[in-house]
């Protein structure tokens, strides 16, 4: 069984947020019997938004490994977690009203501008995330983002509260003690129970590096560098190597 994890931002996604120039991309991995999951810092709403469009019903990772989403009967075996509408949820990250109520101490020492204390358009102007988007990215349940600081120096007490404070392409992103790569190791193990599992991943930021150490295979978008993932140029060159 082949799994593929897959970062949104700038790795799937342009600069306008568009679900369609990945939609043909996504079809192909479709049809060369992937399952499709995406494993990025959006929330939830964010991805569900996402997931629609492109008609993907697996599993999906929000907010920087922070909480892995299972459809229920997705695996025909018990899987345990919290159970959140449909979705059976295996919570790996920190409460989003901790965060926000250790940010809210910081905010003024450090000049910190964040969902939390953003109003949607101040977001839209961080972020260029069009209008309809905007909402949705509020939608936060185990993580900030932090778009502007006036001083350096907020990491490190974010650090001594037990959180972690990750950079990906523009700005910072706060979470609980997980990654990417410790959520994609839980869906790993869960598949694992199916049959033998070839594992894939694509992603752009320092953030996928977690990623990239758990899976068999990774690829970069761009031109970071790290040891064990190729670069490649568009999202559409990892056709070439797998399809
Ligand atoms: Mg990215």
């Amino acid at each position: 069984m082949k799994v593929v994890f897959l970062d949104l931002d700038k790795t799937l996604l342009g600069e306008d947020y568009s679900p369609e120039p990945a939609k043909r991309f996504i079809d192909s991995l479709k049809k060369a019997g992937f399952e499709i999951i995406l494993n990025s810092s959006k929330t939830r709403a964010e991805q569900e938004y996402y997931r629609r469009a492109w008609k993907l019903r697996e599993p999906f990772v929000v907010e920087n490994g922070s909480a892995v989403f299972i459809p229920e009967g997705y695996f025909p075996f018990e899987v345990e977690g919290v159970r959140k509408g449909d979705h059976i949820v295996i919570e790996l990250g920190e409460r989003y009203e901790r965060i926000k109520a250790i940010l809210d101490e910081l905010a003024s020492k450090y000049g910190l501008k964040y969902y939390g204390n953003s109003t949607p358009e101040e977001v839209r102007a961080f972020t260029g995330l069009p209008a309809e988007l905007v909402p949705l990215a509020f939608e936060r349940e185990y993580s900030e983002t932090i778009f502007k600081w006036s001083r350096g120096g907020f990491e490190r007490e974010l650090e001594a509260n037990g959180l972690r404070a990750v950079r990906g392409s523009r700005f910072v992103n706060v979470i609980g003690d997980t990654d990417k790569g410790k959520a994609a190791l839980v869906l790993i193990r869960l598949y694992s129970r199916l049959g033998k599992v070839e594992s894939y991943a694509v992603g752009d930021g320092e953030n996928d590096f977690p990623l990239f150490e758990v899976v068999d295979r990774a690829f970069i978008v761009g031109s970071l560098r790290h040891p064990k993932a190729i670069n490649i140029g568009s999202i559409n060159d990892l056709l070439g190597v797998v399809g």
